[in-house]
């Protein structure tokens, strides 16, 4: 029997797909590995949101290659979509497959041909096909992915919405509901990796998420680049307000927790919609990336740092005990010593339980790529420590407020010699007492132990 191994990088949307991709080349009928040392096939799905999370990339790749050099090596994801070139030029590689053709890679896997005709009628038992002698032979990587530049002319279409959730770790699945941004924003390059934006229907959502239910999940994590802007794209138009009533009217799963929503999508009607409901966790995460508006403004964001403070103090007023986190971008070209005081002292002031930074980078093909007036790497580094402090202590004054309180958390993977790791609606990791199954409910109280809870 073939086997495999897949190893994932990046954001939530990025988990997805992975899952996704598990799912398909499962269905082919290889085996998971979780070692890269001994699977035939190795997929890196990868990110390239900072020119780190490339080097991570390519990085792993040319550790998996040395442990195991025979692996046919398949890299996916943004940075294939990206720059599929310079990942072809890494010794072991196969193909690079970019986000556009994504859907292809089991047939790739298993050296199907025609990898872009997939129907019933030449569907070979892949047993078969990945057992047979020569699949392993290798010549130049080879690349299949639409040019991201010619954007017009680039098609992610429908199947490329990963809209099935992996039950591997059946405790979270990530359920990706939308794909792509129509955004610009200056320094982000992911609307050039991922097209515009698009959304599963809502009839497929529901369906894949009693499918969840049904198979054991207690939690879906809904996922998307731009989540706020689910189905915007969709006639008729549906919203993502309108899906999640659905999803708490329709199914029976216990929890819904949200990634990333955009500050203009976080308004009135949606967060009484979560302070509403005992099944939405209590959990917002809104990019803010500047305090200062003169930032805000060269980043091409379109909020202004009073009006992302309302929705902050909005949330807080009417859940006051929610996990409110943020993305913030330090040394954006431009930001001065003010301005990096602005945002210093805006997050400061602002009920934010976590945050997390990121370092500046140039992205190939962004407006932010050619800025004068870059900022020093080792200014970059100072300012992203500091936020970094900042985060931390936010995080432990939030772990102190909620001292005492009695929370529902939900047994995760992690366990120790006598503990295991449960999370809370709002997002705080507890290590309850004893040895527990994932995917459990357990009332807890909170203690001021940054790592435990009375289970
Ligand atoms: S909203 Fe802005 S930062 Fe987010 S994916 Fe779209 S362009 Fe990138």
């Amino acid at each position: 029997m073939a086997t495999f191994s897949i190893e994932n990088f990046g954001c939530r949307a990025t988990e997805a797909d992975a899952s996704e991709i598990r799912l398909q080349l499962a269905e082919r009928g290889l085996v998971l590995l979780e070692d890269h040392a001994r699977a035939e096939v190795v997929v890196l799905n990868t990110c390239t949101v900072t020119a780190a999370a490339d080097s991570q990339a390519r990085e792993a790749i040319r550790k998996i290659h040395r442990a195991n050099p025979a692996a046919r090596i398949i890299v996916t994801g943004c940075y294939a979509q990206r720059a599929p070139e310079e990942l072809a030029a890494l010794e072991g590689v196969e193909w690079v497959v970019g986000n556009s053709h994504r859907s292809a890679i089991s047939r790739l896997a298993c050296n199907l041909p025609s990898p872009l005709r997939e129907s019933a009628a030449d569907f070979v038992p892949l047993a078969e096909l990945c057992d047979a002698p020569g699949s392993l032979a290798r010549g130049p990587a080879k690349i299949l992915t639409a040019d991201i530049f010619a954007q017009t002319a680039v098609d992610f279409a429908a199947p490329d919405v990963a809209t099935r959730a992996s039950l591997d770790d059946r405790t979270r699945p990530i359920l990706k509901i939308q794909d792509g941004c129509n955004n610009r924003c200056s320094y982000c390059v992911i609307p050039f990796v991922r097209g515009r934006s698009r959304s599963v229907a809502p009839d497929a959502v529901i369906k894949e998420v009693h499918r969840l239910a049904a198979a054991g999940a207690k939690e879906v994590v809904l996922s998307g680049i731009n989540l706020g802007s689910y189905g915007r794209d969709l006639a008729p138009r549906a919203t993502l307000a309108g899906i999640v009533r659905r999803m708490l009217d329709e199914t029976s799963i216990d929890q819904i927790r949200f990634s990333s929503i955009e500050p203009q999508d976080v308004t009135e009607d949606f967060v009484s919609l979560a302070a509403r409901s005992d099944r939405i966790a209590p959990h917002f995460h809104i990019p803010l990336q500047s305090g200062s508006d003169r930032i805000l403004r060269a980043m091409r964001r379109w909020y202004r740092a009073e009006h992302y403070a309302e929705r902050v103090l909005l949330i807080y007023r009417m859940l006051p005990h929610a996990a409110i986190g943020a993305d913030v971008i330090a040394g954006f070209p431009g930001e001065s010593p003010a301005d990096f005081r602005a945002t210093y002292e805006f997050i400061e002031r602002l009920p934010f339980t976590y945050l997390h930074v990121f370092s500046f980078s140039a992205r190939p093909g962004t407006a932010a790529e050619h800025l004068a007036d870059a900022v020093r790497g080792a200014e970059i580094r100072e300012r992203a420590r500091a936020l970094r402090l900042l985060a931390r202590k936010k995080a432990e004054e939030f772990r102190s407020f909620q001292g005492g309180r009695s929370l529902r958390a939900l047994t995760l993977n992690r366990r120790g010699n006598d503990w295991t790791e449960a999370l809370t609606g709002n997002y705080l990791k507890l290590r309850i007492a004893g040895l527990h199954p994932a995917n459990e409910w357990h009332q807890v109280r909170v203690t001021g132990d940054p790592e435990t809870a009375i289970g």
